[in-house]
């Protein structure tokens, strides 16, 4: 049995999560944070904690197997690596910010000016693609403070919020890329059985993520209008209650359209509802 190895983030805004979904994976480890890496008991794997940057170069060139990290930094490295599976955290987007108060106006406006950033390849991609030649200058952090400098016109950096950009006298201009963390693979290792089988466990645990388990009351004439409303993973399951003529309905539903079902379950006549996190679905 080969024993594989995944990268994730050593410290940073995606350490935690990363982490966190291989531990819902029913993985044991150590994670002291000196470590750099580290034995799974209960699997075939080895973790190693590294710098993001690194991560997508590691996995095309095999050094790691699989690794956890952001859309953004994969495209910016170029690595030829194979994505598998969106993660849904570490959700972000990369734009182009003016200062306040900017003669920029429109894209065209960016012809000849400089744009300060940490991300050359994905900036240059846009605007080759907009017509637009611009003087991209790289520089590794704190980009914000070009245009204040007099360094850049404008910069292309991660907005999540905006409030970075807000008080370095910016504000956002042009959405250019969203990101979210996903998990790449080495192109040799994807008919591997242990990939399969990590790649279950991560899907089994996202998939329960995004659901509720949901326990319900209702009287036996309103139970055809509930079950209506109502999937479960097969159909739901619905048991008597001591009270003659009432039911319990156990059913699971998705996170995206959770209060306007449950509003419309309490108006077919659902009562003393129970919503409870789901740990896995395996289907
Ligand atoms: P490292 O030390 O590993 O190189 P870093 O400083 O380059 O870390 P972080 O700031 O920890 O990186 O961000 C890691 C990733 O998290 C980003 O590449 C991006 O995909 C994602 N991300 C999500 N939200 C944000 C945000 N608000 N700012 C920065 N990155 C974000
Ligand atoms: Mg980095």
């Amino acid at each position: 049995m080969k024993t594989l190895k995944i990268a994730i983030q050593k410290s940073g805004r995606l350490n935690e999560k990363s982490v966190e979904i291989l531990k819902n994976c029913g993985l044991s480890f150590e994670n002291y944070k000196s470590s750099l890496i580290s034995t799974v008991q209960n699997f075939p794997l080895e973790i190693l904690f590294l710098r993001d940057d690194d991560i997508p170069e590691y996995v095309q060139d095999g050094i790691a197997d699989l690794g956890i990290v952001g859309e953004n930094v994969i495209t910016e490295t170029k690595a030829g690596v194979e994505y598998l599976q969106r993660l849904g955290f570490g959700k972000c987007t990369l734009k182009i910010a003016v200062q306040t108060g900017s003669e920029i106006q429109k894209l065209e406006d960016l012809n000849g000016k400089a744009i300060a950033t940490s991300y050359p390849v994905i900036l240059e991609k846009f605007l080759t693609e907009k017509g637009i030649k611009s003087d991209i200058r790289t520089i590794s952090g704190s980009v914000e403070i070009g245009p204040g400098l007099g360094l850049s016109d404008a910069i292309f950096d991660i907005v999540s919020t905006g409030g970075t950009l807000k008080s370095n006298g910016l504000k956002p201009f042009a959405d250019v890329m969203q990101s979210e963390a996903v998990l790449i693979g080495n192109k040799s290792i994807l008919d591997n059985p242990e990939v399969a089988e990590l790649l279950q466990r991560i899907r089994s645990v996202l998939s329960a993520k995004s659901n509720k388990y949901v326990v319900l009351n209702v009287s036996k004439d309103n139970l055809q209008k509930v079950v209506d409303l109502l999937p479960g993973v097969k159909s739901p399951t619905v048991v008597p209650l001591f009270e003659p003529n009432w039911v319990a309905v156990h059913s699971v539903i998705a996170e995206e359209d959770f209060w306007d079902k449950i509003n419309s379950l309490k108006a077919a006549g659902a009562e003393g509802i129970l919503v409870m996190p789901i740990e896995k679905i395996i289907t």
